[in-house]
This record gives structure tokens, sequence and C-alpha cells, in this order.
């Protein structure tokens, strides 16, 4: 007998007929003896409603005291969806009890609407499976410290799935969704995408990490610290497939490197339209500066991403750097009030309409010439490349939004991942 862990994104959980035929398939787990404990999202929709809602009576909820508020709302959809399931489940003659985070209690600390997992207290939950009943627990939300609810941030509930699964020590996490796995790109934008058998958790944490929303980064960071089995598979399946058919469908994320495998140079293709970009222009060119617009901007608890300092002319350069899109105004108003007086910059230019675009793949790390395959081939489109970064296993570029679709398959092509068969990570 295994404990197993299932989550079942926004998709999956999207109506009754959906919740119904969760219901049966982890009834169908639970009935081959498995001890079952089901992280369910909220509704597909529910989480932009409410938010929605949350912004049609204060536009712009951005203080401490708003953002508690906004993960009170947005937690109530995850609420819906555990007694919606347990429900469905006990209509099913199997035995199901819901908790919302604060009841286990999963706690986390207090930055809202994107907290941190601390700790999971596996008591209450023990104690319900071995009464031989199914435990469904929210995802997306915990409690900090105060006592105040709060939410890890979008698509947080595969975070509270494999937190789940390393406190309970679970045999394997299934994250069930609505693609059946891990493909070499989002197969909604290039439908030759191909599903990879098996992905490493570096390759996974980099594709996470530069936009492939199939699973959260932190999920991916919970694995790999804990050794959580993951797979990622499709709830679209007929519920009542035979379990071991299931159990090795979709892709597993692996940790240790097999050697004998061969490596593909270029695993996946991640993207995402999630980013701004600011240039700071005609700054001094003098030692300190780097910190003196960062470090202000880090002050102001701004995440950057890529950075770039332009060649110096006559002792003036222009600094450009990205800021997450829901940062855009906060930045912006920093730059023209603080940091352009402060350090003399002429101008400050803002573009929202930029995207990232990343290979990624453990292959590279033994591979010289894939990024100039990826500016050849970028070139070759006219595509103009405005900024660059890169890490031993990844190289991803900043460009025009408005190319994204364009870029992203004739890199797909240029890399061989259109082939019918691709090598796994
Ligand atoms: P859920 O609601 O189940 O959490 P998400 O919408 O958060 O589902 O994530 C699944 C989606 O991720 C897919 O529908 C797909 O469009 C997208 N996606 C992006 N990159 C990839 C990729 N490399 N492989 C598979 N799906 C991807
Ligand atoms: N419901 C939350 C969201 O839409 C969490 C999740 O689906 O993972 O972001
Ligand atoms: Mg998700």
């Amino acid at each position: 007998m295994a404990l197993i862990v299932h989550k079942y994104g926004g998709t999956s959980m999207g109506s009754p007929e959906r919740i119904k035929s969760v219901a049966k398939r982890v009834a169908k787990w639970a009935r081959a003896g498995h001890q079952m404990v089901v992280v369910p999202s909220a509704m597909s929709g529910e989480t932009n409603r409410l938010l929605a809602l949350a912004k049609e009576v204060s536009p712009a909820s951005i203080d401490a005291a708003a953002m508690r508020e906004l993960d009170m709302i947005a937690s109530t959809g995850e609420q819906v969806s555990v007694g919606l399931l347990a429900l469905a489940l006990q209509a099913e003659g199997m035995p199901a009890v819901s908790y919302t985070g604060w009841q286990v209690p999963v706690k986390t600390d207090s930055s809202y609407t994107k907290a941190r997992i601390e700790s999971i207290d596996d008591g209450r939950v023990r104690a319900e499976l071995a009464q031989g009943k199914v435990v469904i627990i929210t995802g997306f939300q915990g409690i900090d410290e105060e006592g105040s609810i709060t939410t890890l941030g979008r698509g947080g509930s595969d975070t509270s799935a494999v937190a789940v699964a390393a406190a309970l020590k679970a045999d394997e996490c299934l994250i069930y969704t609505d693609v059946d796995g891990v493909y070499t790109t989002d197969p909604r934008v290039v439908p030759e995408a191909k599903r990879l058998h098996t992905v490493s958790f570096e390759e996974m944490l980099e594709m996470a990490s530069l936009g492939s929303k199939v699973l959260q980064i932190r999920s991916v960071e919970f694995a790999g610290k804990y050794r959580v089995p993951l797979r990622v598979l499709s709830s679209f399946t007929p519920w009542d497939i035979a379990i071991e058919e299931e159990a090795k469908s979709g892709t597993l994320i692996t940790f240790e490197e097999d050697e004998k495998m061969e490596k593909a140079v270029v695993s996946g293709i991640a993207f995402n339209r999630d980013e701004a970009k600011f240039t700071v222009v005609g700054v001094p060119d003098r030692p300190g500066i780097a910190y003196q617009i960062l470090g202000a901007v880090a002050e102001a608890n701004i995440d950057v991403d890529v950075i770039v300092q332009n060649v110096s002319h006559e002792g003036r350069t222009d600094f450009s750097f990205t800021v997450h899109r829901n940062d855009f105004q906060r930045t912006q108003d920093l730059l023209k009030s603080k940091i352009a007086p402060a350090t003399g910059a002429t101008q400050i230019i803002g573009d929202q309409k930029i995207c990232k675009i990343s290979i990624v793949g453990i292959g590279m790390k033994s591979h010289v010439g894939v990024a100039s395959t990826m500016f050849r081939t970028l070139s070759e489109e006219g595509i103009n490349i405005q900024m660059i970064t890169t890490s031993e296993i990844k190289t991803s570029v900043v460009i025009d939004e408005k190319y994204m679709e364009l870029a992203v398959r004739a890199l797909h092509r240029a890399f061989g991942l259109d082939a019918a068969e691709v090598a796994e990570g």
C-alpha cells in the first residue's frame, strides 16, 4: 500500500461533471489499496473572477493591508473545490474529508499573494488516513504566524501538493492537468511540440522559472529539496483506465542523470510575456551606478530579472533591466521620482510589449554553438534581440512581444524538436 498525493488543476476541476470524474479516479486509486491525499485547485476561472472582483472595489490594492485581503478573497476558490470533491467522493461511497490550509495547518510566511510554505503539520491528515478516508486539502493557501490566510502565488496549488507530499513522505505526487505531460514547448502555441517521457529536475526547474506554467517553480524546488517523486499527467484520460497504465503515463521528473542516455542539446523552449523592460538613459558611467539604480528597486521589493548595461559614450551609458509586468507602474514611478533625479538620467523608457524566450537543455553544458544557432535562427526571421542572458543550461533573449510565436516556432524547428522522436533529457 502506497501513500499517493494527487493534484488536480483548475480545468480538471472545472465543472460538476469534471469533479465527479476526479472523484471516480481518486476512488479507483483508494479502492486499489492506496492511502490518498488530494490537492485540488479552484475551478477554472474562479481565481481570476475573485481577483477581478477585488479590483473593482479597489483598483490599486498593493499595500500590505490590502494584500492580506486579496489572499482572504482569492483563497476561497480552493475552499469550494475541496468541499465539492469531498461530497463527490462520499456520493461515490468513498469516505472523504476536506481541509483548508489553516485547518491542517500549512504554515507560511506573511508575504501575502506570494507566501512561502514553512511547515506542514501531518497529524490530522495521518489520523484521517488511518481511518480509511481520502483527505482533501486546499491548494494555493496557508496561514501565517498571526493567523491570517495567505496564498502562494498564481499556480501555487502545484506547490501545495508537492509540499504535502514531502511532509507526508508520500511515495509519489501526481500532478493531473489539462495536457498529458511536459512538452518540448507549450503545445497550445506549437502544435508540433512533443511530450517528454522524462525531464531532468534541473531542466524542469529552468523551464518553470522561465515561463512554462505547467508546474509552478516552487513546486519543482520542493520536489528537488525533498526528493519527491513527481509526475505530470492528464486528468482527461478515461477515469477507469488501468492504474498500472496511468501510473506510467505523462512525464516523470528525474533526479539522477542517466549517463547512457543521449542528452538532447535543447530539451525545451520556454517563453513568457510577464515582464516589462525599463531603460534608464544617459546615466554617468561610474562605479556604483548599477547599485544606485537596482539597490533602490530592490528596496522597493521589486524583483529584477534580465540586466544589461550598454557600453558608455562620452562618460554616459544606458542601463536596462526587466521586472514583472505587475510591477510596471511602481517601477516607473520609482525611476521617475527618485532614481532619475539621483543619478542624473536624461530619460526613462518603459516597454511592456516584450517577451522572453529561452532554450533549455542539460546537453548545452557540453555543446558549443547552441546560443549562436539561437541567434542565427532569430536573425533569419528578422527578429531583433534586445537583451541576452545565459546560464549553464539555458539561453534567454528578450524580444518584441509581437514576434513571440514566430520565434518559438522557428527555434523549435531549428533545434530539431519538431522531429517525430526527441531524445529525452
Ligand atoms: P492547471 O490548471 O492544471 O494547473 P495550468 O494551466 O497551470 O494547468 O498548466 C497547464 C498548461 O501549461 C497547459 O495547458 C499548457 O498550455 C501550459 N504549458 C506551458 N508550457 C508547457 C510545456 N512545456 N508542456 C506542457 N504544458 C505547457
Ligand atoms: N487557483 C490558483 C490560481 O489560479 C492556484 C492554482 O490553480 O494553482 O492561480
Ligand atoms: Mg497550474
